[in-house]
């Protein structure tokens, strides 16, 4: 349960193709979260390795990456995607030792980057503008142009499927990036930089300065030379993300979690269902943004639902990344508290099932039973807030209109889904629910990197993954020419 080896020096930054320790010199432990021991050292880059890096960026765009042609920066995204397959074992074995994600769902991540550089690789050169039609004597066209400097702020969870959807998005349209993982995850970040630096890409197109939110994160966000910013995680960072951006005016995507439900109909395949009710909270140990933390269940079949819920989470079983079990441990000791925090505000609640951590899991990491609550009343905080954490509350409810209340009453909309045999009362919630993505019976449709994601109200705004981060990720210029 060691470190990983890896190819490239965890405790530099990369700006302007040149790896080197960051301007203070300093660095960051970085935790192991199935052990509590260190993995290695990380940079510790503050504003003067932002500036170099955003002046990198900007010579880049002045430079190579910014003559290169849609199709060339499609071919060497392409080829970082075939690169990222032949080594999804070893980023697997890194993201899992540094997040603490079981190894299998570490791959599946690994395959997902992969998925996202391929996908945004190939569709670099179909972007493509308009001509409208118009007063005569005149041509109009439109033409799809980078923002310039990118700035993308990356959380803990999901780094290689975040990068994937957001680098991979700016970079298919021509922006040049700057990336400031998280200081409690960031490895993969750098491998993902060494990659596209052994695919080709010039120097500047992809720097990496990882460091604190408030040090590394906000000068990056404030800077005058960043012309989009895109951030995933709390709602709390996403609002200064959003004043800085208003600061500068340029634009912003926040993807900043969600209380996403399941709506579980009296007409539903139950056994269909299970799977996905059960995994959409667990997965990553909850520590997802489109988590499914609330189930809200039609009071006929309520008992039914949480008792077979509760058989699947006595079978969980906890441990470290590694050792590949269904959860592995929390992020760090600071989220274990949050988690353990709501738990201990569940009194009132019943425990209809919980998992089990394995007996030899070390003390040092930070691990917490998958728990599934009943008996919360839809305004109870665990039914209202993001808990990040591997805990479902299931709530029941009467009928169609009290569901489509219920599930659209929480201050977030990332994610929904329906679960129900009648096409017409699917039809319904698909349009009712406030969500940025609806699942009609099923719940993340695989996760597929064509699916536009993002969110309303307290999840954000601004959509990335499929085609439609290319647009969020592009300017539009119209050219109007008058010839008579
Ligand atoms: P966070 O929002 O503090 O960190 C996310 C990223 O933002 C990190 O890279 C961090 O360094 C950076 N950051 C922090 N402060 C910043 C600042 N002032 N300016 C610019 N960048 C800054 O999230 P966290 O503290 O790691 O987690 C806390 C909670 O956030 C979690 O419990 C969870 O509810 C939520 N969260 C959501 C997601 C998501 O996927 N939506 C991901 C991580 C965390």
């Amino acid at each position: 349960m060691g470190a990983p080896e890896l190819w490239f020096d965890s405790s530099h930054i990369l700006i302007g193709g040149v790896w080197r320790s960051c301007a203070s010199g300093e660095t960051l432990s970085l935790e192991n979260p199935s052990t509590g021991g260190t993995i290695g050292d990380i940079a510790r880059g503050t504003d003067v390795d932002i500036d170099e890096a955003v002046a990198a960026a900007e010579a880049a765009l002045a430079g190579d990456w910014g003559r290169w042609t849609a199709a060339e920066r499609g071919r060497a995204m392409m080829k970082m995607g075939r690169m990222v397959l032949e080594r999804a074992d070893d980023l697997a074995a890194i993201e899992a030792a540094d997040v603490g994600k079981p190894l299998k769902q570490a791959r599946a991540d690994a395959v997902a980057l992969a998925r996202y550089l391929e996908f945004y690789g190939g569709a670099a050169d179909k972007v493509m503008g308009e001509t409208i039609p118009y007063l005569d004597g005149y041509t109009v066209y439109t033409l799809r142009e980078p923002h310039g400097v990118t700035g993308h702020i990356v959380p803990w969870n999901y780094p290689m499927q975040i990068i994937g959807r957001s680098v991979g998005a700016s970079l298919a349209m021509g922006n040049a990036c700057v990336l400031k993982p998280s200081e409690e995850a960031c490895l993969t970040a750098l491998a993902f930089a060494a990659l596209a630096e052994e695919a080709g890409l010039p120097a500047g197109a992809i720097n990496v300065v990882p460091g604190l939110g408030a040090e590394a994160g906000a000068a990056l966000s404030s800077h005058k030379g960043i012309r989009h910013v895109s951030f995933t995680g709390s709602v709390g960072v996403g609002k200064l993300i959003q004043i800085s951006a208003a600061e500068n005016i340029v634009p912003v995507t926040l993807e900043l979690g969600g209380k996403s439900p399941q709506v579980v109909f009296e007409d539903a395949d139950i056994d269909k269902a299970l799977p996905f009710l059960v995994n959409a909270g667990i997965q990553n140990a909850g520590q997802t943004c489109s988590a499914s933390s609330r189930i809200l269940v039609h009071r006929s079949i309520h008992d039914q639902v949480v008792s077979r819920m509760a058989a699947r989470y006595v079978e969980l079983r906890v441990g470290p990344a590694p050792q590949d079990l269904d959860v592995g441990p929390l992020i760090s000791a600071r989220q274990k508290g949050i988690v353990d925090g709501f738990l201990n505000m569940a009194g009132d609640l019943e425990v209809a099932g919980a998992g089990q951590i394995i007996n030899d899991a070390p003390d040092g990491g930070h691990y917490v039973r998958p728990t599934l609550l009943t008996g919360a009343t839809p305004d109870h905080k665990l039914a209202q807030d993001e808990i990040f954490g591997p805990v479902q509350v299931v709530v029941p409810f009467d009928d169609e209109d009290q569901a489509t209340t219920i599930a659209n009453g929480t201050d977030y909309g990332l994610v929904a889904s329906v679960w129900s045999r009648d096409g017409g009362r699917q039809m319904r919630m698909a349009k009712k629910l406030r969500a940025g993505q609806v699942f009609l019976n099923n719940y993340g449709a695989g996760g597929g990197v064509e699916l536009p994601f993002g969110g309303t109200g307290l999840s954000g705004h601004g959509r990335e993954k499929g085609f439609e981060a290319l647009y969020g990720f592009s300017t539009l210029k119209t050219v109007a020419a008058h010839h008579g």
